[in-house]
């Protein structure tokens, strides 16, 4: 659930200045935005043996684009993304267990195991079912984003996504449920507000959240619904020595259903 309907999204951005993502064309010449003509870039991906230039066009925009937000949040999640603390892919490279979680999210839309091996296959179903419901997903340090996003809006997931990583949010969303998954959400979608703010011009985040999550409000602790914020929120030095990624649970692909 460190992911949000897109759906539902549409449905909000009408209320906003926001579009969907497939009315926005993408992958705009990026030497007119930050001059580098070569597509360098520096940010690991997920899955680096799939890649492709487009792509990496697609994420260096969105870098630049944090880099130069005038709130701290945008420069620290660029560089928790160049440094490599965070990796960022596209849904097409979810791992096999990745998927397999995402599928589990997503039981409306019927996929099955043997899917993940779709995922690559240009035009492919399941990744389309996949991008339509969500703008970005993560686990451990792993982010991955639907193609096809504004700039503005990728940036916005990216911080999204990386508030998760620092906070580990796969673990403590379930602490105390619904409360948990109310506090990092709330908190992702504040910092996301702040690289998109016009997004969210508007919208009460708190009773957002509580109705996208279809979270049960009067379950929820009255002082938090009163004051939502909750630290951590940039991804600074002392998050990130906070946070070891290098400890948490790795994944035994071989033992992952779609490969079974
Ligand atoms: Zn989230």
């Amino acid at each position: 659930m460190w992911r949000y309907s897109l759906a539902m999204w549409c449905a909000v951005a009408t209320i906003g200045t926001a579009a969907c993502a497939s009315e926005t064309p993408v992958d705009e010449d990026i030497d007119a935005v930050d001059g580098k003509a070569d597509g360098a870039t520096t940010f690991k991906e997920v899955n680096s043996t799939h890649s492709s230039a487009t792509f990496r066009r697609y994420i260096e925009r969105a870098l630049v684009y944090l880099e130069r937000s005038t709130d701290p949040i945008g420069p620290l999640t660029a560089k928790s993304i160049r440094t490599g603390r965070v990796k960022v892919d596209e849904l097409a490279d979810l791992t096999c267990w990745d998927f397999e979680r995402v599928r589990t999210d997503l039981p409306d839309e019927g996929l099955d195991s043997s899917d993940y091996f779709k995922l690559q296959v240009a035009g492919n179903a399941p990744l389309i079912a996949i991008s339509n419901a969500i703008e970005g997903y993560m686990w451990s340090n792993r982010v991955y984003v639907a193609r096809n996003l504004p700039v503005a809006r990728l940036a916005a997931v990216l911080a999204h996504e990386v508030n998760h990583v620092i906070n580990r949010s796969e673990v403590g969303y379930y602490d105390n449920l619904p409360t948990s998954a109310f506090v990092h959400e709330y908190r992702a979608f504040h910092v996301e507000a702040l690289i998109d703010p016009a997004t969210y011009a508007g919208v009460n985040l708190s009773d957002y959240v509580v109705d996208t999550y279809e979270l049960k409000r009067s379950a929820i602790a009255p002082e938090l619904l009163h004051q939502p914020l909750t630290e951590r929120l940039l991804p600074d030095t002392a998050a990130w020595n906070a946070r070891r990624v290098s400890a948490d649970p790795k994944d035994i692909d071989a033992d992952c259903p779609s490969n079974q």
